[in-house]
């Protein structure tokens, strides 16, 4: 299928539940260069890549692009990638804002990964570490915590994707709530191809798609 087909196809069914398009991140991944280039032409202009070679790759061949870093980063491999990235989606550990404090020339958009269904396979803080995480981090200058990402389990079940979606709005609005002066955490970086309409219902703002868009 072509990329315009898939997101004409993603838009109709995102218009079927809200009025309030999210930003779609064209995750890139597992595709060819040609093939995002295909994805920037049907007018996508966010992209995300989940590992350091791959980002590179990709945002030299796009350079009008915003990207976001959707992987999880190594502390030590932080001073490659951190000021050639628009936005950061998996901040989930202390050791790592302070090598992104020590490396960041400019503040960083990052996003708190939460592993909101406790899943042992997955990267994130526990939906209960959050809050302290994002105040530990108030004097930390080149973090500006934009929101919270997490990956929902891999099942069919949408009501209970919804209940994980919805627990992670709820911490969002925790946050916002604190009033942090860097940690507006006004976004949601939650649903990819097979969970971004539950995902939108509980308000959603980017939503992560692959195999859907370009696969
Ligand atoms: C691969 C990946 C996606 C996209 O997954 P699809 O199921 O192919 O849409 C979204 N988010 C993250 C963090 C990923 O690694």
């Amino acid at each position: 299928m072509q990329v315009q087909d898939n997101l004409n196809q993603i838009y109709t069914e995102i218009d079927s539940v809200t009025h309030d398009r999210p930003t779609i991140i064209a995750v890139t991944k597992y595709v060819t260069i040609d093939r995002a280039q295909e994805a920037f032409d049907a007018g996508l202009t966010h992209f995300g890549e989940n590992r350091i070679e791959g980002f590179l790759e990709k945002k030299a061949a796009l350079s009008q692009a915003v990207f976001h870093f959707i992987g999880s980063l190594q502390t030590r491999k932080v001073k490659e990638v951190i000021n050639e990235i628009d936005y950061l989606h998996s901040l989930d550990r202390q050791s790592l804002a302070d090598e992104i404090q020590k490396r960041a020339e400019q503040p960083v958009k990052c996003f708190v990964q939460v592993n909101i269904a406790a899943e042992e396979s997955k990267h994130g803080l526990a939906k209960e570490e959050v809050i302290d995480f994002v105040q530990g981090l108030a004097s930390y200058d080149k973090i500006e915590i934009v929101g919270l990402m997490t990956m929902a389990p891999h099942i069919d079940d949408q009501q209970q994707l919804r209940g994980y979606f919805s627990e992670l709005r709820m911490l969002q609005q925790q946050i916002a709530g604190l009033q942090q002066h860097n940690a507006p955490c006004t976004e949601l970086s939650m649903g990819m191809s097979n969970d971004y309409l539950s995902a939108i219902q509980e308000g959603s703002t980017f939503i992560r798609i692959g195999t859907k868009l370009v696969g």
